[in-house]
């Protein structure tokens, strides 16, 4: 070979060891929430509840716990009709200052009280960092409200928790950003999270929200955590809410949170879109009939 030539395919040679050692650098680590850094699907232990991985789990109860009957009546009911997780919120991020703030301590007192009564684990909404160590001694999960998805001290932190996470998915946020927010709390060592698609603010006026179902096949493709559906808070409207439990159920979601209230016209909050017993029941039982046919489905 020609002197020039060997020069020439030695400068390649170095080049081409050069660029993938600089590509090796450049590229970017897998994010933990990812399917490329975990395959098998995460199941999420809420006390003796799993989800994720195959089943389908149902979360019910009122948007605030509001006194002991209302919480209580609602628990058993929630019980009776085959929810496998209840869930209250006592502290609630509420658009106006003069609304209804939730019953703080006193209402977690009263979700360990119905988790007595009916055994069932319980889910409750956590908004500031100073109240994670209370919440964290009552609750089986702890939920990340839409508004708080990317409050990322607030993330950090319960990265550092061990509890499972229920994060909501923010009015605004895309799948990505999503996404990044789980990453927030599985880099800090907490992989524990269920994600909850709950609507995205749209043009649309006729719904609280819009229901992005697709983002529950985006989602279950993209990252090995649960994507659970919470129609409720989508809609804003009791009569859309069963319909759109049992499409969730349909496009592979790994399970729904709904509202429910014993009395739901007295609701101190979210009252409209809440189930009553007897609609929850008849949900209940459509969504049982569905699970049975998903069996063979392939999610998405
Ligand atoms: C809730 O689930 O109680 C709630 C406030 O929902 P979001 O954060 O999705 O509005
Ligand atoms: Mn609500």
């Amino acid at each position: 070979m020609a002197l020039a030539s060997k020069m020439e395919s030695k400068v390649a040679a170095v080049e081409a060891v050069t660029a993938g050692a600089v590509a090796q650098r450049l590229k970017p680590q897998a994010l933990l929430v990812s399917r490329e850094a975990k395959s098998e699907d995460t199941v999420v232990h809420a006390g003796a509840v799993s989800v994720g991985g195959g089943s389908f789990t149902v979360i019910a109860g009122p948007c605030s716990v509001e006194n002991a009957e209302q919480m209580l009546c609602t628990a058993q009911w929630a019980k009776r009709y085959g929810a496998a997780i209840l869930r209250g919120g006592a502290y609630k991020p509420r658009t106006s200052p003069y609304s209804f703030q939730g019953l703080g301590q006193e209402g977690l007192e009263l979700l360990a009280q119905a988790r007595r009564l009916t055994g069932l684990p319980v889910v409750t909404e956590v908004m500031d960092t100073s109240d994670i160590e209370l919440v964290a001694q009552y609750a089986d999960v702890i939920q990340v409200g839409a508004r708080n998805v990317q409050n990322f001290s607030l993330l950090r932190k319960l990265g550092q928790v061990r509890r499972p996470i229920l994060m909501k998915r923010g009015l605004m946020t895309t799948i990505k950003e999503f996404l990044m927010a789980a990453e927030y709390i599985l880099a800090g060592g907490n992989d524990q999270v269920i994600l909850c698609e709950r609507g995205i603010r749209t043009f649309e006026t006729a719904t609280r929200n819009t229901l992005d179902l697709s983002a529950v096949c985006v989602l279950k493709e993209m990252t090995h955590l649960p994507v659970v559906v919470d129609p409720s808070h989508a809609v804003g409207n009791r009569r859309y809410v069963k319909p759109l439990a049992r499409a969730s159920l349909a496009v592979g979601a790994d399970g729904i949170m709904v509202e429910m209230h014993c009395t739901p016209e007295k609701a101190l909050c979210d009252g409209d879109q809440s189930l009553t017993p007897k609609e929850f029941s008849a949900m209940m039982e459509e969504l049982k009939a569905m699970t049975a046919l998903r069996q063979g489905w392939l999610a998405c």
